[in-house]
């Protein structure tokens, strides 16, 4: 498109015209269409996608990519690079679209040859009608001429077609509130997965019939035996059967200590004295809590401010009698604003396939819940509770924060089929669960998990994998005031022990602040936490923290396999500092005449640059070292691991990351450290490959890569792959993931 002026896009718009207001087929014409675009700014494709109902974007005309796959190649909204930009109507310009995480291939386009992409909305009456997309052989940026240039066809292109009724709007339009057509809503993702049922609206406001009373005494009587009732409720909830099988007893453990917070239970007890009765009271001061709560920046507050709905909604409805949740129908998406833990729990998870929130965050409890029972989960869901009507039949992808309302039939059918292929695919993995991942000649890789809640624990024996590689310890933690107590931490790590079987646990010590929020007490609001007072820094400055820690893992480790872990270490020096407090703890419990751990194997992080040149002096001081690629590539590139608009720039796939782990891995090799990789790549096919390929035998990641990563493992020959990655090392690519890719399609390894 280079030397492209504004007369020229004045002729193509006029010719363009033209050929949409001629005769013929619509067919015809917008492949006259496409042909002009793509020769008129000299780009090797040009396609259009057509938005069909059911918000799904069907290949309407192709030049370039396989005449085939025209009306053959859909997408819903949400999926692939096209999808996505008809879900934000937003324009993506990428000089190498292969490396894009949302970057979707699709064989029948044959779109194998081409490298850039410029994708722009078509919009309609500000309605996404399609996506107009320019594809070039070679690798190249795009200019913001050229974007602009796009989107001005793109305009021009969505009236022509609308006027030719190729679009038809009441196939895609709804009258806002009109409830007999398809709604999309937007979100974020917390839990991924697709759930189909209908909705169910959760209510947990609970109604206040008498607000004064005569008689404070006696609301206060009721007050504290309502307090007693909630109480046995919460204990009955951690004890209890679904609570027990789930392991959910951490989290419940900490929401009880809110139900015990004697701030909360005064100020109650201060507004029953001045005349209201005992429900009108907590509802007063859970108002007056939220209003002040939603005011403070501090995300710590703003979690604990679902628990404490929870607990208030609880009180209330013990006050009142009212009951509440509803009972489910078999396929049940449940709607809420928010909603804590126990609430979740009293639903019956079989039944519950997917939850829909107006607000809520990542680490809240609930989430967590759901995330231990696979329920797929869209949160920040704008609207809402006011578009969505109980028994709404919804369609709900949390692979990408959708939310499809009354969907149409062929949507419908989209997602059924990928549900039961999902289906399939958890019975395919459970199915090799107990082959070990060992590559076709023979070379074994040991699979671990990444762990933070007692929850996580089943899926040890779910993933058959072999260990927990990483435990965050202070993931229970993170909502709490303060942290726990010495006993306190002991039960909780006594309790991993006992639900690890077994199988070695690696416990890293606490790693607050950056991303993860620190307990409020030792909390400091920063410019820039993530380069911050965090992590080992934090606890080195406070050392007490740190010794409670170790003297609590070291009671929790009688007479077991103990490994501990530094986090954020970024100098010998560092790690020495830390290493003495471990030292000193062990030896505070020999003096005591305490029992001691079996073994105690110690190690650090590898997630800070710095230390990446001092790898050569841990030999003698530690036994393993864990590469933390979440914050180490963060680092590395200098590009927050959170934000989104800076996620694309590099790529784990990078010659330079993997010159970097191939280094750290031949270090540990020649001084004998034990090495693995625990960041998020380890969990992911492709790269675990690499990884592998690079000489690393151990790799810790989430509960749901083990099984798609043995199933990879046990797929390649590692005399292939290992010489194919090595000689990729001198690459000067942005990125060798296509390279990779195509590697392995050509050897026909299907990626787990
Ligand atoms: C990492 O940084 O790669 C890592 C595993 O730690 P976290 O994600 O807990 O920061
Ligand atoms: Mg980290």
């Amino acid at each position: 498109m280079t030397g492209f002026s504004g007369g020229d896009l004045r002729r193509m718009l006029s010719r363009l015209r033209d050929v949409m207001a001629g005769g013929g087929e619509v067919q015809g014409r917008l492949d006259k269409v496409v042909t002009l675009i793509a020769k008129d700014i000299k780009a090797d494709v040009c396609s259009c996608y057509v938005m069909r109902a059911g918000e799904v974007l069907e290949l309407y005309a192709t030049y370039g990519l396989s005449q085939r796959a025209v009306h053959l190649t859909r997408l819903r909204v949400g999926e692939g690079l096209v999808g996505e930009v008809a879900a934000h109507a937003r324009a993506l310009a990428l000089a190498d679209a292969w490396s894009h995480p949302l970057f979707v291939y699709r064989p029948e386009t044959g779109e194998d040859f081409f490298r850039s992409l410029m994708a722009v909305p078509m919009i309609q009456a500000g309605r996404v009608v399609g996506v107009l997309v320019v594809q070039t052989r070679e690798e190249r940026p795009f200019n913001d001429w050229e974007l602009e240039t796009l989107e001005t066809v793109a305009m021009v292109i969505a009236e022509l077609m609308t006027a030719a009724q190729v679009v038809k709007r009441e196939e895609l339009f709804q009258a806002e509130g009109n409830a007999l057509l398809h709604v999309r809503l937007t979100g974020v993702s917390l839990n991924a997965g697709v759930g189909i049922g209908v909705a169910v609206m959760h209510k947990p406001h609970v109604r206040i019939g008498r607000l004064v009373s005569d008689d404070p005494e006696a609301e206060q009587a009721r007050l504290h035996a309502a307090l007693n009732t909630l109480r046995e409720e919460v204990d009955a909830l951690i004890g209890g059967a679904r609570a027990e099988a789930a392991g959910f007893g951490d989290i419940l453990e900490v929401y009880r200590m809110f139900a015990d917070d004697r701030g909360w239970i005064n100020r109650i007890s201060e507004v029953i004295a001045s005349g209201l009765t005992a429900e009108a009271a907590v509802q007063k001061v859970h108002d007056d809590t939220r209003i002040r709560m939603q005011q403070m920046s501090d995300p710590v507050f703003r979690e604990r401010l679902q628990d404490l709905d929870d607990l208030a909604n609880r009180l209330l409805s013990i006050l009142t009698g009212g009951g509440l949740s509803a009972e489910l129908p078999e396929n049940a998406i449940l709607v809420c604003r928010s909603l804590g833990p126990t609430e979740l729990l009293e639903y019956d998870p079989a039944k519950l396939k997917g939850l829909i929130m107006e607000e809520g965050s990542p680490t809240m409890h609930a989430v967590v819940v759901a995330k231990a029972l696979d329920i797929p989960v869209v949160a920040q869901v704008k609207g809402a509770l006011n578009r969505i009507d109980a028994f709404d039949q919804i369609v709900l992808d949390a692979n990408v924060g959708q939310v499809f309302l009354r969907p149409a039939d062929e949507l419908l059918d989209l997602y059924s089929g990928a549900v039961e292929a999902r289906v399939q695919q958890i019975a395919a993995y459970a199915a090799i669960r107990n082959l070990p991942a060992t590559t076709k000649d023979g070379v074994e890789i040991s699979l671990c998990l990444n762990a933070g809640f007692l929850i996580d624990m089943q899926n040890l024996i779910e993933t058959n994998a072999d260990g927990i590689g990483l435990y965050r310890t202070e993931m229970p933690f993170l909502s709490l005031p303060t942290l726990p107590d010495v006993e306190t931490q002991q039960a909780f790590y006594a309790q991993v022990f006992a639900n690890a079987g077994g199988k070695p646990v690696t416990f890293r010590t606490l790693d607050v602040g950056g991303d993860k929020i620190a307990a409020s007490s030792v909390h400091v609001p920063e410019d820039n936490p993530a380069l911050g007072w965090r992590s080992i820094r934090l606890t080195l400055d406070r050392p007490a923290l740190l010794r409670q820690q170790l003297r609590a893992l070291i009671r929790a480790a009688e007479g077991e396999h103990l490994r501990v872990m530094f986090p954020m270490i970024a100098s010998v020096a560092e790690f020495d500092a830390a290493r003495r407090l471990l030292d000193a703890e062990l030896e505070r419990h020999a003096d005591r005449g305490g029992k001691m751990p079996a073994s105690v194997k110690v190690g650090t992080m590898l997630e800070v640059p710095s230390l990446l040149w001092q790898l050569d002096k841990l030999e003698t001081r530690l036994d393993f070292i864990s590469v933390g690629t979440n914050d180490l590539l963060q680092f590395i590139f200098a590009a927050d691991r959170g934000n989104t608009r800076v996620a694309s720039r590099y790529d784990t796939l990078s010659p330079s990351v993997l010159r970097m782990l191939r280094m750290v891995v031949e270090t540990c090799r020649t001084f004998g450290i034990e090495v693995s990789v625990c960041g998020e790549m380890a969990g992911q096919p492709l790269d675990a490959l690499a990884l592998i390929a690079l000489g690393y035998r151990t790799l810790s990641m989430s509960a749901s890569g083990v099984g798609p990563v043995r199933a990879t493992v046990r797929a390649v020959r590692l005399t292939e792959i290992e010489p194919f990655v090595v000689q990729l090392l001198d690459s000067t690519e942005m990125s060798i993931r296509e390279r990779l890719r195509a590697f392995v399609r050509d050897k026909g390894i299907v990626l787990g």
